[in-house]
């Protein structure tokens, strides 16, 4: 008999399931399974998939646009390289700064938010919920960036927590990585008005905060997702397409640039592409996909 899943857990083995088809892997092959470890198993998955589930009890505010549930809303703004409003001057990006230790890094990342404070330094304060700092391993080999939050993040304060952040864990996963291994942060904190693209003013404002957490985390590679993110990294608009599949050296690390999660949801068939980018990432970083050897 088919072992029986709680819901939040059935549906999440699901979903990587899914990821995996869109992915073209179709095949799973069934290992014997260690009572012991499946004990553990169980009690990991359940743990983790409630996780950065928003709560019952405190239902996200400001959640947009009426009518469309979170995943449009999400998804949405996402046309990837459609979404950049015209060229506008971006601000040049900060010198680097000199390498934290890895022992301080956790209170380096602790003086930005402080310095972040509670922010009014452009439009976007005054329709949030919470500031979203960042979210991972201070010393992670692995950065990912995105544009900014949504409904699900402004209400916990953590990024990539909603739809999007559900496909992200899965790529993560996918990669033989920890959700908690990596780092995930933001161009901008704040969560921009119905999920827009943020404005040039509030990108230039807010990214130097993302320019010093990635000097503070130093990570091997730096992975951007979706077009927002990687115009204010390169400090240029340009085609996504021209930009992946390929490392670019940025500040001394390697930057790989790939579709927004939002917008594989909207079209599934680039997880293929997406996919093929975080291979790069991979080999940069020395990893084999889980499974294989
Ligand atoms: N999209 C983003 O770009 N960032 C988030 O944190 C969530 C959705």
């Amino acid at each position: 008999m088919p072992p029986a899943f709680d819901p939040a857990t059935r549906e999440a083995l699901l979903a990587r399931v899914r990821f995996y088809r869109d992915l073209g892997l179709t095949e799973f092959y069934r290992r014997p399974v260690d009572p012991a470890l499946l004990a553990k198993f169980e009690a990991l998955s359940v743990t983790s998939v409630g996780e950065h589930e928003p709560q019952a009890s405190s239902p996200p505010q400001n959640t947009g646009a009426p009518g469309l549930d979170s995943e449009t809303r999400e998804s949405s703004q996402f046309q990837e390289d459609a979404a950049i409003p015209p060229r506008k001057p971006l601000t040049a990006p900060p010198a680097i700064a000199a390498a934290v230790p890895q022992k301080d890094r956790a209170a380096a990342l602790e003086l930005i938010r402080e310095d972040i404070g509670d922010c009014t330094r452009c439009a976007l304060h005054t329709g949030r919920n919470k500031i979203v700092f960042g979210d991972g391993s201070p010393t992670a080999r692995l950065f990912f960036v995105g544009e900014g939050p949504g409904a699900d993040e402004d209400a916990q304060g953590i990024p990539f927590v909603g739809k999007a952040g559900q496909l992200l864990n899965n790529m993560i996963a996918a990669m033989g990585l920890k959700r908690e291994e990596v780092y995930i942060a933001n161009v901008v904190k704040c969560r921009p008005p119905g999920n827009r693209t943020p404005e040039p003013d509030e990108g230039n404002t807010c990214s130097p905060f993302l320019f010093q957490q990635i000097d503070v985390v130093r990570p091997q590679v730096i992975v951007a997702l979706g077009a927002t993110a990687a115009t204010y990294l390169l400090g240029q608009r340009q085609p996504l397409a021209g930009l992946r599949g390929r490392v670019h050296a940025w500040r001394g690390m390697q930057l790989i640039i790939t579709y927004h999660p939002a917008f594989l949801l909207r079209d599934p068939r680039q997880k293929k592409e997406a996919w093929a980018d975080l291979q790069i990432a991979m080999r940069e970083l020395g990893l084999k996909a889980p499974g294989k050897g």
